[in-house]
């Protein structure tokens, strides 16, 4: 397996190193053929080569099977015309990749405020209110005055089959449940194909129980009993707003992995963004990066069939729940270790296994 590394900005690259010394860790162990190609994106290649993403990375990322991306601060890419590209957009919208799949769950060891829960937010990628910005069909956000503005989003059936056929695929790897999470009663023609689309593929899984809630009550529902839920599927926006909630119930937004998942490629990303008031301190929790590194491991198993890519990632995975309840951690989940200490930690364990 070829995966492309871009450590990103902030706390990417301390968080990144430690990722990487896992995944070099896990093909030792379990006789992975993976090759790790490093490169750079985002502010770094803007200074060397005048663009984020240069069209030569994109020729690199298509022929590898996966990419890590590292968490990118984004807030001065203004000019996409000065090859200011938001790399992690630009990746999701170039690649295709439509399912972005962010599990969450409780840890012994980290303090929450909920009863223990495992579920996965299963957010549509390529559409909806923030997805269409700037692309060529026009501008999804419309200044009409200074002081009037238009937000518009659009939903398509071919992306809600597709984002609801994923959704109940992983239900069927898990406890078989899936919920929907939409607002139908107000956003009655957008919304309502999301939900006949989902009913639609549903009939081709019926072993799957289905339910749905309207996002403000997913809201309540999911800080007071988060135990109820398997796998969620929803639409862009909500599923952004909704896996932030669900990463902080878990502990700390630094357990929050994620995995932007499509056909023929998939890129891991933590979460969360890019953390600058915590940057190159030695104290960033990079198990948000390591799971997202897990998940791809994950995903390239079952594309490729073969099984010791998913007896690594369900090793890496394990690792970081030992490291965790014994305390090898960083300080925001519970322990004293520093990012490099914490990574040391969890490849310790993987050689053990
Ligand atoms: P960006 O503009 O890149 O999103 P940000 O300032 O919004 O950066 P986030 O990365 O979104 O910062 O994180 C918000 C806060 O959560 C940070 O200030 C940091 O304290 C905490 N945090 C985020 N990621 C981690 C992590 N991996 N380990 C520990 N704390 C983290
Ligand atoms: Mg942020």
């Amino acid at each position: 397996m070829k995966i492309v590394v871009l450590p990103g900005d902030g706390i990417g690259p301390e968080t990144m190193a430690v990722t990487v010394e896992v995944l070099q860790a896990a093909s030792v162990r379990f006789g992975l053929d993976l090759e790790l190609i490093h490169d750079i994106a985002g502010h770094e290649s803007l200074k060397k080569h005048g663009a984020t993403v240069t069209p030569a990375l994109l020729e690199k990322v298509k022929e590898a099977d996966g990419l890590m991306l590292g968490p990118m601060s984004t807030y001065d890419f203004k000019d996409e015309a000065k090859g200011e590209i938001n790399p992690s957009k630009f990746f999701r919208k170039s690649l295709d990749l439509f399912a972005n799949i962010r599990p969450s769950r409780t840890y012994t060891g980290v303090k929450t405020i909920t009863g223990p829960f495992d579920l996965v937010v299963v957010r549509e990628n390529t559409e909806g209110f923030y997805a269409d910005r700037n692309v060529e069909s026009g501008n999804s956000e419309i200044l009409v005055t200074p002081d009037v503005a238009i937000s518009l989003r659009r939903i398509t059936r071919e992306c809600c089959e597709r984002i609801a056929r994923s959704a109940f695929e992983l239900a069927m790897q898990r406890r078989k449940h899936l919920s929907l999470v939409h607002k139908h009663n107000v956003l009655k023609i957008t919304d309502g194909i999301f939900l006949d689309a989902c009913h639609r593929v549903a009939a081709e899984f019926p072993e799957v129980t289905v339910d749905d809630f309207i996002v403000d009550a997913m809201m309540a529902h999911v800080v007071r009993a988060p135990e109820r839920f398997d796998v969620i599927v929803t639409t862009n926006m909500f599923g952004d707003i909704l896996s932030d909630l669900t990463a902080e119930l878990s502990g700390s937004l630094g357990l929050g992995g994620s995995l932007n998942a499509g056909a023929h490629n998939a890129m891991g990303q933590a979460a969360h963004g890019s953390a600058p008031d915590i940057a190159g301190q030695d104290i960033a929790n990079p198990f948000s990066l390591i799971t997202s590194a897990a998940m791809l491991l994950g995903w390239h198993a079952q594309r490729s069939g073969n099984l010791s890519y998913l007896q690594a990632s369900r090793a890496i995975e394990d690792a970081i729940t030992a490291c965790i309840a014994a305390g090898e951690s960083t300080r925001d989940v519970g322990g004293a270790l520093g990012t490099q200490a914490t990574g040391k930690a969890v490849v310790k364990r993987l050689q053990q296994t």
